[in-house]
């Protein structure tokens, strides 16, 4: 056995060792990222499935790494939360958010309701200033509380559910929306959705693909839009890729989309291209 212990330790000690350079290396990288704005904001359209106008926009973070290309928000966001850095990444996504969305709003008349969705992380939320600087990028910005939704996961419930559910209503009381997202993926909350003050329920990806093929989805899917509707919310799709997923959600009842059907996530030029190209006059 400590022959075994001794030789294990021989292979992978070099590894471990590796790997937690590389770890350090990335955690480097993203601190250096995040300082010098090494990051790209992304937009994706939501759209009213019975007309096919777009209400609005999600934000989704791009790292825009020196050797390593683009890098997706999974591999850097959970490094981003443990570390702290979601601090200031969550604020300068906030910051972009907003002035992108007063332009659009100030340069086309189609998109005075557009609402501009923004994902905060758990920690984000909690951290003792974050309703006091949203306020202050808002007023910077000159947006309207209501043209701004929050999306949260479940999650983050996992923090103080208390001080959660405080901040929540802060934010309400603001104006400021707030929409559940990838629900149905955690240990979900139905018994006090009612009492949460979303707006907004956001139906994960995993419930529509391969919605052509599988009855139990679809059972799942009206059951969760039928309930959404009970409690006066409004339902996104998320992850729409076929306009036959499309026509069975519009069956169900759920009005809005996002997906690569209508749009993939588009840097800010070149989404500003494809609304004009797509859905304006
Ligand atoms: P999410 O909030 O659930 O975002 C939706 C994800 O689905 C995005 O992945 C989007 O590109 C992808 N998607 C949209 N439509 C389709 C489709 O039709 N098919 C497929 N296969 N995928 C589709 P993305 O951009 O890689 O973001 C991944 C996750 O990273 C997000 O999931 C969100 O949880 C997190 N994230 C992104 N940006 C931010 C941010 O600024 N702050 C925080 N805290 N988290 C972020
Ligand atoms: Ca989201
Ligand atoms: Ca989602
Ligand atoms: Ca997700």
């Amino acid at each position: 056995a400590k022959k075994l212990g001794l030789s294990t330790y021989q292979v992978f000690e070099p590894k471990m060792h590796s790997h937690t350079v590389e770890l350090l290396q990335i955690e480097n990288d993203l601190r250096r990222a995040v300082e010098n704005k090494d990051l790209r904001v992304y937009y994706q359209p939501i759209i009213n499935l019975s007309n096919r106008e777009i209400t609005g926009f999600e934000t989704l973070v791009r790292w825009q790494h020196q050797t390593r290309g683009f890098i997706n928000p999974d591999d850097f966001i959970p490094l981003a939360e443990e570390t702290g850095l979601i601090i200031p990444l969550g604020r300068f996504v906030l910051q972009n958010a907003c002035e992108k969305m007063q332009q659009w709003r100030s340069a086309y008349t189609e998109a005075k309701d557009w609402v501009i969705h923004v994902n905060v992380s758990g920690k984000q939320l909690c951290q003792s200033n974050f309703v006091a600087e949203l306020q202050a990028i808002l007023k910077q910005t000159e947006m309207l509380p209501q043209n701004l939704k929050l999306e949260v996961t479940e999650s983050v419930f996992l923090n103080q559910v208390p001080r959660v559910m405080e901040i929540l209503h802060e934010l309400q009381f603001l104006g400021i929306q707030l929409a559940l997202d990838d629900f149905g993926t955690g240990y979900s909350s139905l018994s006090y959705l009612h009492k949460l003050p979303f707006k907004t329920l956001k139906i994960d990806r995993s419930f529509i693909q391969d919605l052509e093929i599988n009855n139990d989805k679809l059972g799942i899917l009206r059951a969760i839009v039928s309930l959404a509707t009970h409690l006066g919310m409004d339902v996104v799709a998320e992850g729409i890729e076929t306009p036959h997923q499309m026509a069975q959600l519009k069956a169900l009842k759920c009005e809005y989309g996002q997906g690569y059907l209508f749009s993939k996530p588009l840097d800010s030029e070149l989404m500003e291209a494809w609304f004009q190209a797509e859905c304006l006059s």
